[in-house]
């Protein structure tokens, strides 16, 4: 029998509501299971409340609290009376970096019965994954304001990124490891490094380098300017696509929006060595404009709670979970984003009302 520690972080606007769906989707697989594996959730209740009552994100030995969990589960932060940078620094890149979980990994994937702005022959069968570097690059929090000190209307602000070559290879050769367990085994490394001359240009050397070590996968490697348009134009050329913390950040919303929504799409940040637990999320953010209205689309939550399945080893419940998502858009029980009319616990409810029906397939046959 396994036992899983969970920290739960609901964080602000529709993160706490879709993490409420996750985390049903996790107690029926758990009731299910017979007693093979049970979950314990520990609240954090960080975010931008506790920020107004505390003067910080989360608590001051957050990390300490939650850094012997199995795992932790994130809904999103940012709301709007307190500055998104000050959210974001506070709480998610504070565990992304302080737990080192230098790989975010954000599959695109394209529902049965979801309607996608692609207009693509093979749209139904496209699926690629983006390998986010999720600890320095242009998160790199280094920089300042006001730098010559000449004032008002004059000031000068300076964002420096950072990458290291160690950086750089572990997160490239993560890429092809992934593509090696991928049916066309190809990875796409993305960099402006016809602007950014020192820092990509670096991350490029690396890639061709580490990109020796794999000659069974096959490479290329673009510019963001020419992948934004690719995505949109030859998406069927991508398999796993490997890029700098700010450009994988802006094409996983380019990709999930090609899908159809920010909000069906999930993302596990992991610490590969696993000296540190992973934390999954959905891609999307706290949502204000729709926050509190019951509406927001729990699938993103529910993918990345079948990434946090899968990352404890629970491959089987992770692949139920993915297929009952199927089998509801499928069935057409949609959220408004994707051009339903069904609230956020009707999709969760018929999520779970698959994952009963395909559980009692497996016991029949
Ligand atoms: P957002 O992802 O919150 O929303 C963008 C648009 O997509 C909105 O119109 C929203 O209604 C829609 N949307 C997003 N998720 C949806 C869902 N599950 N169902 C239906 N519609 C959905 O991005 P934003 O508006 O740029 O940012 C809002 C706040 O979230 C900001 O404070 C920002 O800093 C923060 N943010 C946090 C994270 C994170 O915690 N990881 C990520 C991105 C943005
Ligand atoms: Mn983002």
């Amino acid at each position: 029998k396994q036992h899983f520690r969970l920290a739960v972080i609901p964080g602000d606007g529709i993160g706490k509501e879709v993490i409420d769906e996750g985390l049903r989707v996790i107690n029926h697989l758990e009731k299910s299971s017979n007693g093979k594996f049970s979950f314990e959730t520990d609240y954090f209740p960080w975010g931008c409340e506790y920020y107004l009552e505390n003067g910080k994100m989360m608590a001051e030995d957050g990390l300490e609290q939650i850094k012997n969990h199995d795992a932790i589960y994130f809904g999103a932060v940012g709301f709007p009376n307190v500055p998104d940078h000050v959210s974001l620094w506070g709480l998610r890149i504070a565990i992304c970096q302080g737990l080192d979980q230098w790989a975010n990994i954000r599959p695109v994937e394209f529902l049965p019965g979801v309607e996608s702005p692609l207009n693509h022959p093979d749209r139904d069968h496209l699926n690629w994954v983006l390998v986010r570097e999720n600890t320095e690059g242009e998160y790199s929090g280094i920089g300042g304001r006001n730098f010559t000190g000449r004032g008002p209307g004059k000031e000068v602000a300076v964002q420096s990124s950072i990458f290291t070559e160690e950086g750089c290879e572990r997160i490239i050769r993560h890429a092809f490891e992934l593509a090696r367990t991928r049916k066309r085994k190809k990875v796409t490394s993305v960099t402006k490094s016809n602007a950014q001359q020192y820092g990509m240009v670096l991350w490029d050397e690396v890639f061709e380098r580490v990109s020796k070590d794999y000659p069974d996968v096959e490479t290329d490697q673009w510019l963001v300017d020419a992948m934004a348009a690719q995505f949109v134009l030859h998406p069927e050329d991508l398999e796993v696509v490997v890029a700098s913390n700010l450009l994988a950040d802006i094409l996983s919303d380019l990709g999930s929006a090609l899908a159809g929504s920010l909000g069906i799409a999930a993302s596990a940040n992991l610490n590969p060595d696993r000296k540190y637990p992973s934390m999954f999320e959905s891609v999307h953010g706290s949502a204000p404009d729709i926050a509190g209205q019951g509406i927001a689309n729990p699938i993103g939550a529910i993918g990345s709670a079948a990434l946090m399945l899968e990352n404890l080893g629970l491959q089987n419940e992770a692949e139920l979970i993915n297929k009952a998502i199927r089998e509801t858009t499928k069935e057409g029980l949609l959220t408004a984003d994707i051009g339903g009319k069904n609230s956020t616990k009707e999709v969760t409810d018929g999520i779970i009302s698959h994952l009963s029906k395909i559980h009692d397939k497996i016991k029949i046959t």
